[in-house]
Parts: C-alpha cells; sequence; structure tokens
C-alpha cells in the first residue's frame, strides 16, 4: 500500500481490545492496519493463567489467549504491523498516524494503547532497574528461584505475582501500605492462607539496597521498609522486588490531541468516541474502572461497531 493511501481503519495496540477490533473491522470487509506496539499482545502476555475469561472452564495461560486472538485477527483480514504509533494528527478529511515506521493515513483511527505498570519512583528502584526490580514474576521470577523476594501492593495483581512466586522462592514478602487489601475476596484469601507469604501492613518502601559492581554487574540484597504508622524502618533480606501496584495508560503519545483525564485515561462517550471524529477508543486506554481483559475485547468491539457506523455515516465506505 502506498503512503498516499488512506486506510478505512488503523488500529492502534495489540491487546484484547485492539486485536477484537481487528477481528470486527476485518469482517466487515474494511481491511484494518493493527500497529502492535511496544509490547506485542499486551498485558496478558506477562500473566499467568487468566481464569477468569469466558470459554476456558480450566483457564487459558495468557500468551496463548493472545496469539490466538491475533491468528484469529489476521485469519479475519487484519494486517499487523510490528510497530509503535507516536502521534496522531487531523491532515483534511483524514488523520495521520506518526509510527516508527512513518506516516500512516486513516479515516477512522481506533486506540487501543492500554496501560502499562506503575513504579514508586524512588531512585534506587531505577538502580536496581531489570536487576532485581522488576513487574512481572511470570517473566523474571525464575531467576530468583529459591531466594527470598518482595512484591509491593494490595491489589489482585500483588495476590497474583506473590502467590505465583511462592512456586518459585523461599519467602515472598507482600509490602502493603495499608492494613486492608484491595484485592478481590477470592484471591486475597488464596494468599493471605499461603504460608509461604508474609504481610508487611502500613508499610512502604524506602529503598531496594544492594551491591553495584558495574552498570550490568548488580544485585539486590534487601528492601528497606518504612512503617507508616510508627515511621520506623527494617531491612527485608530480599534478591527481587515485584512492582504490582496499578497501572498508567499508555497515552503521552496522544497528548495535546486527544482528551483525557489528569490521570491520562483517554475520555470517551458511551460510544466509545473521544473528542475528534472519527477517533474511538477501548480497554485499558481509557477504562481505570474494569480493566479486565473481557470488558477490555468488549470495548475493543464496541469502538470497532463504533468506527463502522461512522464510515458508514459520513460515506466514506
Ligand atoms: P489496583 O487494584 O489499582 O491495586 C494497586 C495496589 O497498589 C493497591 O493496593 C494500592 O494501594 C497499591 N499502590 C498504588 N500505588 C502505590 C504506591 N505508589 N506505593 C505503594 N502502593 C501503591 O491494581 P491491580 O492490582 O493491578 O489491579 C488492576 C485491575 O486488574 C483490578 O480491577 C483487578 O481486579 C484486575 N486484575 C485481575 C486479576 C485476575 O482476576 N486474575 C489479576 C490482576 C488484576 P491502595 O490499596 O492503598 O490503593
Amino acid at each position: 500500500m502506498s503512503e498516499s493511501t488512506i486506510r478505512s481503519a488503523v488500529i492502534c495496540g495489540s491487546g484484547p481490545a485492539g486485536y477484537t477490533a481487528g477481528i470486527y473491522l476485518s469482517r466487515a470487509n474494511l481491511s484494518p492496519l493493527l500497529l502492535a506496539g511496544p509490547q506485542v499482545g499486551g498485558q496478558l502476555t506477562t500473566t499467568t493463567v487468566i481464569e477468569n475469561f469466558p470459554g476456558f472452564p480450566e483457564g487459558q495461560d495468557g500468551n496463548k489467549l493472545m496469539m490466538d486472538m491475533e491468528t484469529q485477527a489476521k485469519n479475519n483480514g487484519t494486517e499487523i504491523l510490528y510497530e509503535i504509533a507516536t502521534g496522531l494528527r487531523r491532515e483534511g478529511d483524514h488523520y495521520v498516524i506518526e509510527s516508527t515506521q512513518g506516516p500512516i493515513k486513516a479515516y477512522t483511527v481506533v486506540l487501543c494503547t492500554g496501560a502499562s505498570p506503575k513504579l514508586l519512583g524512588i531512585e534506587t528502584e531505577q538502580t536496581f532497574w531489570n536487576y532485581g526490580v522488576h513487574t512481572c514474576a511470570v517473566c523474571d521470577g525464575g531467576f530468583y528461584r529459591g531466594k527470598e523476594v518482595v512484591v509491593v501492593g494490595g491489589g489482585d495483581s500483588a495476590m497474583e505475582e506473590a502467590s505465583y512466586l511462592t512456586k518459585l522462592c523461599e519467602k515472598v514478602t507482600v509490602v502493603h501500605r495499608r492494613d486492608e487489601l484491595r484485592a478481590s475476596a477470592v484471591m486475597a484469601k488464596r494468599a493471605l492462607e499461603n504460608p509461604k507469604i508474609e504481610f508487611a501492613w502500613n508499610s512502604a518502601v524506602e529503598e531496594v539496597l544492594g551491591e553495584v559492581e558495574s552498570k550490568h554487574k548488580k544485585r539486590v540484597t534487601a528492601v528497606r521498609l518504612k512503617n507508616l504508622k510508627d515511621g520506623s524502618t527494617r531491612d527485608v533480606p530480599a534478591t527481587a522486588m515485584f512492582l504490582a501496584i496499578g497501572h498508567k495508560p499508555n497515552t503521552d503519545w496522544l497528548s495535546g490531541t486527544v482528551d483525557m483525564e489528569d490521570t491520562g485515561y483517554l475520555k470517551i462517550d458511551g460510544h466509545c468516541r473521544t473528542n475528534l471524529p472519527g477517533v474511538f477508543a477501548g480497554g485499558d486506554v481509557h477504562d481505570h474502572t474494569y480493566r479486565q481483559a473481557i470488558t477490555a475485547a468488549g470495548f475493543g468491539c464496541m469502538a470497532a461497531l463504533e468506527a463502522e457506523r461512522y464510515l458508514s455515516r459520513e460515506g466514506l465506505v
């Protein structure tokens, strides 16, 4: 396709929302192009078994689920480009999506760029980033077999990461800033009853301690915790710290173009419409309430159907 071709629809993002949008738009004969983004398959590729996606009574591996969604989108006619969208602007009657491959033109754009793990923002988190500080137990937990590790957070992600890590590690300390978990009852119960998990309540990570020999040779030895009730500190021996403290929507590249909340979540109406006509959004990029794979897929479907309606209403197909 030449640079001057204007696509009917371009989808940005390759999580459940993006692939579902691809399935729907390709089945509507709109030959969508999907820009996969920096993490192909999105966040689910970093989880273990997905137990709450309907249709899989025994659960499904996150990577497998996303690979199957990608295959389904491709089989239906979605063209997938393993590039990253970097900007969006209006030009005449269409949009231009700037990407790592160059500019791409489209009449409609479906934004499904999801969200990324949040970090604590302390200096030593950066010092040991990827050398003991991680955000994905499934990806990096294997390095810490038989060792003691720390997980930060009190939500479902933290409980999931901690429970997973107990299968590999000697001991897992969950650090939570309050004395009550945010996690769902079933996941909280599983973690609270796990004998390999210890909880550090009302605590915050003050520092990651370790040894730095060189840029690529460093290791974590402990995590310094501050008790938020009495201000006391203590060092918990650990070879790794896994952060599970929520997510930030991947919308920096849309700043100043698409209306968003202060937190970066895109603002949409009940029909997945952004403030820009013909630009729709679906999934974690706007949804800070449900943030589930199944809701993301549902939003991707809605955004695609709305894009399809927009194209026919505007006489663009
Ligand atoms: P979350 O529910 O927003 O929980 C984030 C946790 O991190 C909270 O406990 C929060 O503390 C803590 N936190 C936030 N910022 C912090 C900071 N700067 N320092 C220390 N602690 C901080 O995020 P999530 O666990 O990633 O879950 C997101 C959504 O995905 C939820 O709807 C969840 O149900 C879903 N999810 C589902 C599954 C599953 O069903 N298999 C697995 C993972 C996630 P406070 O509690 O004090 O706010």
